[in-house]
């Protein structure tokens, strides 16, 4: 058995996930020698807007980075993977005058930024042109506040306006397959709008973090690869990966789970292609076993950051030798250090990565210093904790 079998077996919450053992061998033929400051560096992201919590990190608690939707629960695409229900539970500020009244409640409240979206209109466009002015005056009044704003697409004058108005960060997703963007979009739009969009972003001075829906297709990988092309001809300043939910399909146009496997290999891909900006896992994944598959991979392939990471995660980076860290923030706004540095004592580092080691002890009885000697960095902090592999 390879290495990192071994050290998959040593992972108690990964007993029994399935991962692919050809699939492992390679990543560790491939990945097996990350090292460096990004290369090797894995971020653990516990966004608040969603509750969370797992064995091993605890989720904030305050709503740190709410999501806004300036359309409230209104989309007239109805995408078939959504049907706008990505909108429901977030705030709604349907009026310039009320996403002020809202920040500022915010603010008062903790908040420290802020996810900007809405509804689509048939050109997969949000429409943002009365809210320019009061995204100008939020971030004059209050310049730490971040705000990510979800771009859709856009043209070069609306790529100026959305950096003239402050936004610290633009996030689209990537689509390179035509079929996706007629039958699942049903949209009468061009993969190139989509690169043209990109293009346009990236020759701004905004901080672009596109991402790539894995298996929007029905399920199905399809067009990931030749996003992945776009996104070597205009590089961003981070990727955010997500896997597509079926649990928000209707039963006319049902969604097969995408294959766990095949979404592992594109893990490989992706980094391979863009070995210089932080690839990050997203929220959006499906749960149970086939996050704790995905997951596993997404670490083992050396993206930089997985948000909402399954239980056992960090004690896998950590036996693999990963620098992990631990930032409290939605994972499309806080993407590394590299991007938004979130700073301030009160980050909050919730690994507690003694526990975690006390609790392996407890769980396979083996001695003590299982895990000494590989380096934990949080924020504020590194913690030096026990032991290599437990093989
Ligand atoms: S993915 Fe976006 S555009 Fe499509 S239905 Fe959902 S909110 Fe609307």
């Amino acid at each position: 058995m390879s290495d990192w079998l071994n050290i998959v077996d040593c992972v108690e919450p990964l007993e029994g996930a399935g991962l692919d053992a050809a699939l492992v061998d390679e990543m560790e033929r491939r990945f097996g020698g990350l090292q460096g400051e990004r290369a090797g560096r894995v971020n653990f992201y516990t966004p608040t807007f969603k509750a969370y919590s797992s064995s091993e990190i605890a989720g904030c608690g305050k709503s740190a980075w709410p999501a806004v939707s300036i359309t409230g629960g209104d989309c007239k695409l109805q995408c078939d993977h959504c049907k706008a229900k990505i909108l429901e539970p977030m705030l709604p500020a349907r009026t310039p005058e009320q996403l002020w009244a809202l920040v500022n409640e915010q603010i008062a409240g903790g908040a420290q930024g802020m996810l900007i979206t809405g509804g689509s209109n048939y050109r997969n466009e949000v429409e943002y042109d009365a809210y320019y002015p009061t995204i100008r005056r939020i971030k004059d009044t209050f310049p730490q506040f971040r705000i990510a704003m979800h771009t859709a697409l856009v043209d070069m004058d609306i790529a100026r306006r959305m950096e003239d108005s402050g936004i610290d960060a633009a996030m689209m997703d990537v689509i390179g397959s035509q079929d996706t963007i007629t039958q699942v979009y049903h949209l009468k739009r061009t993969v190139d709008d989509f690169e043209k969009t990109l293009e346009y972003l990236v020759s701004t001075q905004l901080k672009v973090v596109p991402h790539i829906v894995i298996g929007l297709h029905y399920g199905e990988l399809l067009g990931e690869w030749q996003a992945l092309e776009m996104l070597r001809r205009h590089v961003p300043d981070a990727l955010v990966l997500v896997v597509v939910m079926p649990f928000y399909a209707t039963g006319m146009r049902p969604f097969v789970s995408p294959d766990t496997t095949q979404v592992g290999r594109f893990f490989m891909d992706a980094r391979s292609a863009l070995p210089e900006i932080p690839l990050l896992l997203g929220c959006a994944r499906p749960a149970g076993r086939d996050k704790s598959r995905i997951d596993s991979y997404a670490v083992m392939a050396g993206l930089n950051g997985l948000a909402h990471p399954a239980d056992g995660m960090v004690e896998l980076a950590v036996r693999l030798q990963r620098d992990v860290r631990v930032t409290p923030s939605c994972c499309s706004i806080a993407v590394g250090d590299e991007v938004m540095a979130i700073d301030g004592a009160d980050s909050g580092i919730q690994v507690d990565i003694d526990q975690v080691i006390e609790q392996e002890r407890q769980r396979r009885a083996k001695p003590a210093g299982q895990l000494a000697g590989i380096r934990v960095v949080t924020e504020q902090k590194e913690a030096l904790a026990g032991g290599g592999c437990c093989s």
